[in-house]
């Protein structure tokens, strides 16, 4: 397909004459055309009045349409692969193995919700009998979820597919009967652009009403704030920066009306090696961590950036081994020239920090090019990172930091302070379980997903899944940005009154024609 460079607002193509902006090849640091024009004020107007003229009819499909819309979606993504392999290497610097696995994700996603959808359960319907003798008078009560609204997603520039205009929040919006609008993420305008001709294809071959999907480009932050800003969106999706999706928090509680925004930010991803585990396999979680760290230049919000193991013999050795794999890392090309300075800045004002040693360090690549970050790791006293609260924060690529402690209280205190996280690691024995089970208490206030003798690089889509966990780790710590459970971000739970059975939703009504599960009287039941 031939990129143009112009947002899509409904099914018609934005106009000339906004500001333009190209996608930067990290690989040669050189632009790639097609020129992007930012979208007007007019055009975001457009988009949200479109959006909610689809909502009244897409809001009212069953759940059987918009499977049916959701599996179009992911055939037609299966089918320009192979353009995505070019554009989004060219874009976001990552391999074909890479962009082909990410690919099938997004489209395995998409199926994912639609058969949710097609079984239906997932609306929570609910119905208490009513009693006209009791007094008083026991009303008949039946709820189920119902969409929200126009939803406003911002792509992510770490997967520029599984969490961008096609991506998790977009799918599990849909799926709940929700109309999308899209803020590209500047640093992949052309894939979101390949990805985005797909949806309105999907749409439009499936007769879906123009409006249920816009894509807006823009050089900056002022098209998401216009649409983060609209009266007539109802929600937001984001994944990024803390102080992007915070930004985006205060933006929609100071509106008229506020909305909720599902931001999933920044995560240190604590891991803890307790003594059994760090004497029976200390190398064996070298190696483990090594990989999980450096996977995709560390350019994931489950990286684990901060480590923390007792003082000892076993934890010289673990140290040295750990030091030896980050010291033979090559530097790896990164997503963005932002992201990149961002990086090389911060693990620089780290190694400065007197009471923070710099461990190891990768080597740069002979004769490199393009937008790079070198592996490093840092090792500090538990009481000198207690004393630092800076040293919790992200550090977004190749880095971790080993924090190690004295005592089993010192190593608890510091759990008792951490911030929220979206996954937290324990690597230990049968018996360190048992010793340490306070520390699995406290981890479960602390992180949305608990990884027992493994790595939280590598989030697996279902159904039990949760990415999510306290703030700041996301907006909102009761939801998830992964599996099927991220569709209860965009619904709500609506209650009928003493309807008569004829006015109710199918769902509701005491035939069950749709065959789901509900919860009659407080029973779960198919009846
Ligand atoms: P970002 O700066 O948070 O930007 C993400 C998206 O939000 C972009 O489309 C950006 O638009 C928009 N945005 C940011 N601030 C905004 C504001 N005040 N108003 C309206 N829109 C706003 O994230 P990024 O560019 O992907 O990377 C920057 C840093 O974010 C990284 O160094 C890393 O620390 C973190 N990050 C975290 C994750 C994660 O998974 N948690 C993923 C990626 C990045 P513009 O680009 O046009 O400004």
């Amino acid at each position: 397909m031939d990129l143009h460079g112009r947002s899509f607002i409904g099914w018609a193509s934005g106009t000339d004459g906004g500001k333009t902006f190209t996608a930067i090849n990290p690989a040669t640091a050189q632009p790639i055309a097609p020129n992007y024009i930012s979208a007007s004020a007019a055009e975001v107007e457009r988009a949200a009045q479109l959006a909610a003229q689809a909502f009244i009819s897409f809001s009212r499909t069953s759940g059987k349409e918009r499977a049916v819309f959701l599996r179009e979606i992911a055939n037609r993504l299966d089918g320009i692969v192979d353009e995505l392999v070019i554009r989004t290497n060219q874009e976001a610097g990552l391999a074909e193995a890479r962009i082909r696995s990410e690919a099938a994700r997004t489209a395995f996603q998409m199926r994912l919700f639609a058969d949710l959808i097609e079984e239906g359960s997932w609306v929570r319907a609910r119905l208490d009998k009513g009693d006209a003798d009791r007094k008083p008078a026991k009303p008949d009560l039946r709820s189920m979820w119902r969409p929200l609204g126009p939803v406003v997603v911002f792509g992510a520039s770490n997967f520029p597919l599984a969490y961008s205009v096609a991506g998790g929040d977009t799918a599990s919006a849909f799926a709940a009967g929700n109309p999308v609008i899209v803020k590209a993420h500047p640093a992949h305008p052309g894939t979101s652009e390949l990805v985005g001709a797909v949806i309105i294809a999907a749409a439009r071959a499936c007769g879906m009403p123009e409006g249920i999907f816009s894509l807006l480009f823009d050089a900056g932050t002022e098209v998401g704030s216009a649409l983060v800003k609209h009266p007539l969106v109802r929600a937001v999706g984001f994944t990024g920066s803390q102080r992007g999706g915070r930004a985006l928090m205060n933006l929609a509680a100071a509106r008229p009306a506020p909305i909720p925004v599902f931001a999933e930010m920044g995560s240190t991803n604590p891991v803890f090696i307790l003594p059994g585990a760090l004497a029976a396999r200390g190398e064996q979680i070298a190696e483990g961590l090594h990989g999980s760290v450096t996977l995709g230049a560390g350019q994931f919000c489950t990286k684990p950036g901060m480590v923390f193991l007792p003082k000892g013999k076993d934890a010289t050795n673990f140290s040295q081994n750990l030091s030896k794999r980050i010291g033979e890392s090559a530097s790896q090309v990164m997503l963005t020239p932002g992201i990149q300075s961002a990086y090389t800045g911060m693990v620089g004002a780290r190694a400065k920090q007197s009471k923070v040693s710099l461990a190891a360090e990768g080597k740069p690549s002979a004769g490199e090019v393009g937008v790079r970050g070198v592996p490093a790791m840092f090792a500090v006293e538990a009481a000198d990172f207690l004393d630092e609260p800076d040293l919790s924060e992200e550090v977004f690529g190749p880095t971790t930091l080993l924090v190690s402690y004295g005592t089993r209280e010192e190593m608890l205190e510091i759990a008792r302070g951490l911030q929220g996280h979206l996954t937290a690691t324990l690597h230990g024995t049968d018996e360190d379980l048992r010793e340490y089970r306070e520390l699995v208490e406290i981890l479960e206030q602390k992180a949305g997903r608990l990884v027992f003798n493994g790595f939280p690089t590598g989030v697996e889509v279902g159904h039990a899944i949760v990415h999510g966990g306290p703030y700041p780790a996301t907006s909102d710590g009761q939801s998830t940005s992964v599996g099927s459970q991220a569709i209860y971000r965009f619904a709500r739970p609506v209650c009928y009154q003493n309807f008569p059975g004829a006015a109710l939703p199918d769902e509701l009504k005491d035939a069950n024609p749709l065959g789901i599960w509900r919860l009659k009287d407080g029973a779960l039941t198919k009846d």
